[in-house]
Parts: structure tokens; sequence; C-alpha cells
């Protein structure tokens, strides 16, 4: 029998708040001061967990293992993503490639952990991110993905099962879900 809330896990970088471009790539905030959200995020936010959904941000943190990062500015990072939007809990994987680790996405490790404390129903659940190997992760953990269409990524590969301009937008489907 299949019980258990609905979620939606939420990627952090490009999603959440704005990616920085570092030399023309595509990176992440390593100083608090470069976390800034994406417009229209709060809102969208606060409209999903008013309609009795479980919010998470799932991230890849690789810049901790290669040193680019440091963990104090990350919990610095989380702490004010967690004064500004209603999230449940936020997991992230600090590790690379090299690793081998089980929540490196597209891995569905921290979905499935997320999953298990939280009583969790993955197939009623979605995933949102900006980048194939958070579709990939989202769909082997049996989610419904939501891809945001960005300029640095084709999102061809992954196939998601929606494909949206932005969170907003995002929020719009996932509401329309809804029972
Ligand atoms: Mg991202
Ligand atoms: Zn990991």
């Amino acid at each position: 029998m299949t019980s258990g809330r609905a979620a939606i896990f939420l990627d952090r970088d490009g999603v959440i708040n704005a990616v920085i471009m570092r030399d023309g790539k595509v990176s992440s905030p390593c100083l608090l001061s470069e976390f800034v959200l994406e417009p229209g995020v709060e809102e969208a936010l606060s409209e999903l967990r008013r309609s009795g959904l479980l919010l998470f941000v799932v991230t890849n943190q690789p810049d901790i293992r290669r040193g680019l990062l440091s963990p104090q500015s990350l919990d610095a990072i989380h702490a004010r993503l967690r004064a500004l939007l209603p999230v449940d809990d936020i997991a992230f994987c600090p590790h690379d490639n090299v690793d081998e680790c089980d929540c490196r996405k597209p891995k569905p490790g921290m979905l499935l952990d997320l999953a298990k404390r939280w009583h969790v129903d993955l197939s009623r659940s979605f995933m949102i991110g900006d980048q194939d190997r958070d579709i990939e992760c989202g769909r082997r953990a049996g989610c419904i993905t939501i891809l945001l269409g960005k300029s640095y990524n084709s999102g061809l590969e992954a196939k998601a099962d929606y494909l949206v301009s932005d969170i907003t937008a995002a929020a719009g489907v996932i509401l329309a879900a809804q029972p």
C-alpha cells in the first residue's frame, strides 16, 4: 500500500539561488554575500507549503571536496536559506566523482534518505532542477520531474516530465496536480 506525504525536492543553485559565473562556467556561491535568491522563489515555496507539501533542498556541493568552499560558508548560506524560505530540510553532497558516494546527483541517495526519514511517497513527489543530473536523479528516485529551462543547459538528454521557464511555473504545474 502506498502511503506517506508528497514532497518537493528542489535543487539549490539555479533553482533557489542564482548561479555564479566564474571564467564563463556555471558555479555556486562560495560566500554568503554571493547567495541571492532567484525571482519568485519566496512566493512559490510559500504557496507549495500552504498546500501541505514538504519542501526539501538537495544540492551537490563538490566545491567542499575541491577546497573551494569552506564548510563554515556552506553552513552560513544554508542558515540564511532556512531563515528566508519555508524549507523542511536541506541535504547536501560534499563529495566529488572520485569519492563514489551514494549521494552525489544523479544518484538518488539524498532523496531516498529524506523520503525514509520523513515518510515521503516518492511517486507523488516532484524533483525540480536546472541540470540533466537533477532530472536523472528524480527519475531514479521515482519522482515526477520538472526542468527549469536555462541557457547553460540543453535539458534535452534527460527528458523531464515537464519543462518550464522558472520556479513560479513549476509551482503552477505542481499545484495543478494536487488532489
Ligand atoms: Mg542547479
Ligand atoms: Zn556525496
